[in-house]
């Protein structure tokens, strides 16, 4: 796995150049060769900037099996484990192999649309919602059995690690990462006699399916969002959700402590 060159993947933020510059230095200093150009062949990812950048760093490079790790130059940076003063502890650690490589299962969408079936991924959550002003109504049903139909603004498929993403700002709940699950949360519910769901977010086991299908009528409106990113299909029919076997690897020094992140950066 020691191929001695290092991805440096950065967002266009004049900050985020200038750490990718600290970290290429310190790293040539150890014979590493740093690239800003996805080399497959690499053994490590370092992503400089934010969640977003995080995020679009594994999905541009579609989900590759080498280890990422994140420099924080963002605004909130919940996955990106290293502040830029971290740069040289960082180095000297990796070089040492004081590291462990922790996996994060993948959420795994299945689209079935009028005219294609396909498959999508997300680290943090899919959600389903309207491309137009007006309220969809999504049935739900989890193993074949429908719980309930959501009629609001969507619906937020969400992974452990996506917990505290939009799911949180819906009033779903914080899932510990190390957790096998998915939480279905719907997006300001109608809650009324006229339309009813549970105004909480529902966690559900592994190997579950959870199906989410558009009535018919918001067939053609329906538009999903993946980890941020919008995703158009011609005619929803449905979504199938499934945790995937697929994963990626994240690389982390031990520093990062779940509880006190969340306490940091949201409280
Ligand atoms: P964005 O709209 O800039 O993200 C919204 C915020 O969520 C940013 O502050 C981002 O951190 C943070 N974030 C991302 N993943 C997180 C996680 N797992 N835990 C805690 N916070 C997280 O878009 P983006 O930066 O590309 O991030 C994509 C994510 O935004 C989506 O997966 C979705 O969960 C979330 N989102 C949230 C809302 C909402 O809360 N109303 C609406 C749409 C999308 P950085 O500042 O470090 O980038
Ligand atoms: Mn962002």
């Amino acid at each position: 796995m020691s191929s001695k060159i290092i991805n440096i993947i950065k967002n266009s933020k004049e900050y985020s150049l200038e750490i990718a510059e600290h970290l290429k230095t310190e790293l040539e200093k150890y014979g590493y060769k740093t690239t800003c150009e996805f080399d497959s062949e690499a053994e490590l990812c370092i992503s400089v900037g934010g969640d977003g950048s995080f995020l679009k760093s594994v999905r541009d490079n579609n989900f590759p099996q080498i280890p990422f790790i994140g420099v924080n130059t963002g605004t909130l940076g919940f996955y990106p484990e290293l502040s830029p003063e971290d740069i040289d502890f960082f180095v000297r650690e990796y070089i040492k192999g004081n590291y462990s490589l922790n996996k994060l299962n993948l959420l795994k969408g299945e689209i079935h649309s009028e005219k294609l079936k396909d498959e999508i991924y997300a680290i943090n959550d899919i959600s389903i919602k309207n491309e137009i002003c007006k309220a969809i109504h999504l049935a739900v049903f989890i193993d074949d059995n429908h719980l309930q139909t959501i009629s609001g603004d969507g619906v937020i498929i969400s992974t452990p690690m996506g917990s505290s993403a939009y799911n949180y700002s819906a009033g779903g709940s914080l899932v510990y990462p190390s957790l096998n699950t998915m939480q279905i949360t719907p997006i300001a519910p109608l809650i009324s006699n006229a339309y009813r769901c549970l105004s909480s977010g529902v966690i559900v086991p592994p190997k579950t399916k959870i199906v989410i299908k558009p009535e018919l009528d918001y067939i053609d409106s329906a538009v999903l969002c993946v980890d941020g990113e919008s995703y158009i299909v011609n005619k929803l029919q449905k979504c199938d959700f499934f945790i995937s076997e697929k994963t990626i690897t994240i690389l982390s020094l031990g520093t990062f402590n779940y509880w006190k992140v969340i306490k940091d950066k949201f409280l």
